[in-house]
């Protein structure tokens, strides 16, 4: 089971308390775009065997997002932070990167 812990309140749980939201760090198109990059909007995720980066929403506390990276093959959480970083923040990349040694090379 995954055990998770809320960005913006601290509560560390198990998963039940949070639901899932998808892939982290979408390109967002809207009216107005093309075809191809709305297509891809909507229907276009990474399914990654490895380091994966998710919108958790904390539904039986907070009521917050917020985004984890996880590995998506052993379960390990390497952490949590905002929902409003509009990319990882360089130390937990560097903590992914300790535990999963060429991991950034790999996508
Ligand atoms: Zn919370």
């Amino acid at each position: 089971m995954l055990v998770l812990t809320c960005h913006a309140c601290g509560v560390t749980a198990e998963e039940t308390e949070f639901h899932a939201g998808g892939e982290a760090h979408l390109k967002r198109f809207g009216p107005g775009s093309s075809d191809e990059d709305f297509e891809e909007y909507l229907f276009m995720r990474a399914n990654p065997k490895g380091v994966h980066f998710e919108r958790w929403r904390h539904a039986n506390g907070c009521g917050k997002w917020f985004h984890v990276a996880r590995d998506t093959m052993t379960l390990e959480v390497f952490g949590s932070y905002s929902a409003q970083a509009f990319a990882p923040p360089e130390e937990l990349l560097s903590r992914i990167e300790d535990r999963r040694p060429g991991w950034r090379g790999q996508d």
